[in-house]
């Protein structure tokens, strides 16, 4: 299985540690969900969906293992998992998890994939940030929940940001600059190009400087990947496909 498995060099290091930013090449989707569509609900074979999964499971090496996902709703909700059996964590766009064996997965096609780990503790954590999970601030607020429900220190996050679609392809109308500058003021004029009259955002970069504001140290934060819509081989992108692609899956979990 020929995958696309982007990683963060420096927690390949940690022992137990799984983690990657899967792309689209390797499954068995057709048309547009060519080929690791890993998404029920876009259109996709549900059996052809379900074999990606298992076939991509043994191949990033949890075969006998669940990857919970969430019901994304674009909202800045997070769950707790504890129980590695679930395979489904209810509607929310951020999980987290003290378990061992627990993998935690999000899907994307455009919207950052976002991981997260305190290696110390081996706790994992996941969520997903379109526009409107950045509005809301869902990146500082798995940090506030990270420290809240298990005491630990912003400084001891480390975080990585998955492939995205990029400010070169991220096209924005006011309805999405106001209120992102209204809310992020001077953290949204970071992360706001403008060119030829049209504005653009670069929501990874948003999503890094809510973390760094959360305390999280930039030297642990790490961007992973290109923009999703720019490259068309490797990665899923909702805008470029106008709206019928398949997703792809980020996920992370320790082993022990
Ligand atoms: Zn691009």
């Amino acid at each position: 299985m020929e995958l696309v498995w982007l990683k963060v060099p420096e927690w390949e290091n940690q022992h137990g540690l799984l983690h990657g930013f899967l792309g689209r090449r390797g499954g068995r989707s057709l048309g547009p969900y060519a080929s690791l569509n890993l998404a029920f609900g876009v259109g996709d074979d549900p059996q052809i969906v379900k074999d990606n999964l298992c076939d991509m499971k043994k191949a990033v090496g949890v075969h006998d293992l669940r990857i919970v996902t969430m019901k994304q709703v674009h909202r800045d909700g997070i769950l707790e998992v504890k129980d590695n059996h679930l395979k489904q964590a209810g509607e929310a766009d951020g999980i987290m998890t003290a378990a061992k064996e627990v993998f935690l997965g999000v899907l994307t096609a455009d919207c950052v994939p976002i991981l997260l780990t305190v290696p110390e503790r081996k706790i994992a954590a996941a969520a997903h940030a379109g526009w409107r999970g950045t509005l809301s601030g869902i990146a500082a607020k798995a940090v506030g929940d990270l420290a809240e429900r298990y005491g630990v220190d912003p400084s001891s996050v480390e975080a990585a940001l998955g492939p995205s679609v990029g400010p070169c392809c991220y096209e924005v109308g006011p309805d999405v600059s106001v209120p992102m500058t209204q809310r992020w003021h001077a953290l949204a004029e970071k992360a706001l190009r403008f060119s030829n009259g049209k504005t653009f955002l670069d929501l990874r970069e948003l999503n890094r400087l809510q973390l760094e504001k959360a305390g999280v140290l930039p030297e642990k934060t790490y961007l992973v990947g290109p923009c999703t819509s720019c490259a068309e081989q490797d990665f899923f992108s909702y805008r470029r496909e106008r709206g019928k692609t398949g997703h792809q899956m980020s996920f992370i979990g320790w082993l022990s």
